[in-house]
């Protein structure tokens, strides 16, 4: 028989005599005993990173890879939070590491994770030491200034906030100047406020709410951003900021629930103002509609396949994944097919976390945005024998999907709509 050959174990102490809680374990049994060193790495970084409050769950990953596969960004490169957990581990903080920004908070790994290892709370506070040493990417560092001085990320002046109304084709009334309490106060949100095709949906929601006879109002100029994508990134001064001025214009007016058509505002609503003294009910637009859907009249079908992108801040973050497919399961002429990411495993557009603020900077270190992922999935799901629709929830998504349309040749096989504009579109006659 050949013999094994003896390894010289030389940083391994035994002793030759011990005794260990009243029992002689003497020779080569006792080195299980001796403290030894069994790493090299610098504890520094993992000290700091867990004694950040926020910061605490990296240290419990155990490397087990759950959390690889359904990464999104780990699709498109190299990531995740078992990656960053060994980066720190290995003494990198992260503050001057691009993979601290491509994270979009997602929360899909943290579904998975079976020891709770948190990104939606571990990045921002990373994310918040780089802001305060102003370790920040430019295009993102650019919106912190919009939403600081004009309270959205557009830059766009506040009058300008209810400029969309003018041509919703119904009346839009101002909460200011109704002087009575309403029923639904509608936060419109900034991308819906402010860009073309969020002006779409926000136009389409109004036309949905006056045929359905709700008491609403909007808050209009008086409206600032929510900041939860700018908490997210890193900015939680920025948010409280701005939680604490729309906080004082809500308690100004009476109403009995809140209606935002932005997931990201309905996190911040539901999840963060109550620890800043606000609480009410609030309700995303879907949840609002759903149960009224028997009251809709629809007068067009819409006859196309639809698919629907559960977008991160709706469904998995919030757990509603009903509201929105009931709502497009009423619309006659659909048929609703699901795509293989769909609810708890849908796959993120890119924008949440403040993503939607850095594309050109993510751009450097992927292989493709998240949105052209998804657009090709949708497109394979529903786009292959003629034209589908790509439904969404969210106001970040009509642009990011448009673009990511183009950019993957897709022009004619894909159309991007919000719910509610699908909704709008069947309520109205048919063309002669
Ligand atoms: S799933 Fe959790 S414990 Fe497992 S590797 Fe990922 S972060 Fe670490
Ligand atoms: S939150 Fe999403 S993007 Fe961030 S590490 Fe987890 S799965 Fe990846």
């Amino acid at each position: 028989m050949q013999e094994l050959p003896i390894v010289k174990v030389d940083r391994i102490i035994e002793s030759d005599h011990a005794v260990i809680d009243g029992i002689d374990i003497s020779g080569r049994w006792n080195r299980m005993f001796s403290q030894r060193a069994i790493t090299e790495y610098p504890t520094e970084a993992m000290d700091w990173v867990t004694g950040l409050a926020g910061g605490e769950s990296l240290r419990s990953c155990y490397q087990c890879g759950k959390c690889v596969p359904v990464c999104p960004v780990q699709h498109v490169g190299n990531y995740g939070p078992r990656k960053l957990n060994v980066k720190v581990l290995r003494g990198n903080n992260l503050l001057d590491d691009p993979d601290l920004w491509l994270c979009t908070t997602c929360g899909n790994c943290y579904r998975v994770c079976p020891k709770e290892v948190n990104p939606l709370e571990f990045m921002p506070a990373i994310r918040e030491q780089a802001v305060l040493e102003g370790k920040v990417p430019a295009e993102l560092q650019k919106v912190f200034e919009n939403l600081q001085r004009q309270g959205n990320p557009l830059g766009e002046p506040a009058r300008r906030r209810a400029d969309w109304t003018a041509d919703a084709g119904v009346p839009v009334p101002l909460i200011s100047e109704l002087g009575r309490p309403v029923d639904v106060l509608w936060y419109v949100s900034d991308y819906t406020s402010y860009h073309p095709r969020g002006r779409d949906a926000a136009r389409a929601m109004a036309r949905v709410l006056t045929a359905l006879g709700v008491d609403f109002a909007i808050l209009g100029a008086e409206e600032r951003s929510d900041g939860d994508s700018a908490r997210l990134a890193g900015e939680a001064g920025l948010f409280e900021m701005l939680a604490e001025q729309n906080i004082k214009t809500l308690r100004k007016y009476r109403f009995n629930r809140l209606v935002v058509m932005d997931p990201h505002a309905y996190n911040a609503f539901k999840n963060h103002y109550p620890r800043l003294g606000w609480e009410g009910e609030v309700l995303h637009y879907t949840q609002f509609l759903a149960p009224l859907v028997d009251r809709i009249e629809f007068r067009s079908p819409v006859e196309l396949e639809v698919t629907y992108h559960d977008p991160c801040y709706l469904g998995r973050n919030n757990g509603e994944y009903d509201a929105p497919r009931r709502l497009l399961e009423a619309i006659p002429g659909i048929r609703l097919v699901e795509m293989p990411h769909s609810r708890s495993n849908g796959y993120c557009c890119g924008g949440g976390g403040g993503g939607m603020w850095l594309d050109g900077f993510v751009a450097d270190h992927v292989s493709e945005r998240l949105s052209e992922r998804r657009v090709r999935e949708a497109v394979a799901t529903v786009g292959m024998d003629g034209t589908g629709i790509l439904s969404v929830a969210c106001p970040y998504e009509p642009s990011r999907f448009e673009d990511a349309v183009k950019s993957t040749g897709n022009d004619g096989r894909l159309i991007v709509r919000d719910i509610i504009e699908l909704i709008d579109q069947a309520m109205q006659p048919p063309a002669p």
